[in-house]
């Protein structure tokens, strides 16, 4: 949350310094959509994220909540950097009184996988946090937010979960869910969260698994178990997603995820990168 203050108060303290006409290259572009605000190395790019974003925003919302989300009383700030490598993001959010007061987004990677993966995962971050008011458990906050990215990401977090099953069993799910901070073993972590939060939708869709979890915060997750999927407790569902990982590991959902379903056509990074 700090970083971004820091960084305009350096950039007033350069204007000064090299004078106007520089101001473009060290700042960038910046272009604003309803909920968003980006900051990007071009106009271009900042214009395309923007356009993403909003339609993530809506598809994301409507595949979860079922409708889309009011626009937001401030916009999204999200700041872009370009590199030459796999993209990724993180989204600090403000919470108060069951609100989401403020947030705040930076992606970085290519832009191809900026938009088909990155972007999709932390807009689901976004409508999370808008939708519960405060923190999820971070196994699914993280699980349902790789829902939305694009195939490839997926399959790369399946892999992930089935090493983990392999190297250690994972986590018990009762143990799972209570996780407060990320462990050590991040991509363990994270491929769990992603194949325990597919057995769940899969099983009794998105609406279920939100009802699971506002219950599962609230009480425990026992008595969640058993209200929304019928398991005596987080042991049994242990059990039938064990069993269903052997079999569903190897295949993919047929319906396309949001980070799947537009073609990207992203300009090379390289272009960028030369300014
Ligand atoms: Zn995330």
């Amino acid at each position: 949350m700090g970083i971004h203050p820091r960084t305009r108060r350096v950039g007033l303290r350069l204007r000064v310094v090299l004078g106007l006409a520089l101001l473009p290259m060290l700042m960038g572009a910046s272009a604003r959509s309803t909920n968003f605000e980006v900051e990007a190395p071009t106009p271009e790019i900042a214009q395309q994220v923007a356009r993403y974003a909003e339609h993530y925003r809506d598809e994301i919302a409507r595949r979860w909540l079922g409708e889309p989300l009011p626009d937001w009383p401030r916009p999204c700030a999200i700041r872009i950097k370009m590199t030459g490598g796999e993209a990724g993001g993180v989204t600090s959010f403000g919470f108060g009184r069951g609100k989401m007061l403020d947030q705040e987004m930076s992606l970085e990677g290519r832009l191809d996988r900026i938009l088909a993966s990155a972007l999709p995962h932390e807009i689901t971050h976004t409508i999370f946090a808008s939708y519960f008011g405060g923190p999820l458990p971070r196994w699914a906050d993280e699980g349902a937010s790789l829902l939305s990215e694009d195939r490839r990401e997926r399959l790369r977090h399946e892999q992930f979960a089935a090493d983990l099953l392999a190297r250690s069993g994972g986590w018990a799910l009762g143990e799972l869910f209570t996780i407060e901070e990320y462990p050590q073993d991040l991509m363990g972590f994270y491929g769990q969260g992603y194949s325990v939060s597919r057995f769940l939708v899969e099983m009794g869709g998105r609406p279920r698994f939100l009802a699971f979890l506002r219950d599962g915060m609230k009480h425990n997750w026992d008595a969640a178990t058993r209200a929304h999927y019928g398991f005596t407790n987080t042991r049994e569902l242990d059990r039938a997603w064990r069993s269903w990982h052997l079999v569903a590991s190897r295949t993919m959902p047929t319906e396309p995820s949001p980070g799947d379903a537009l073609v990207v056509r992203a300009q090379s990074p390289h272009d960028h990168d030369s300014r």
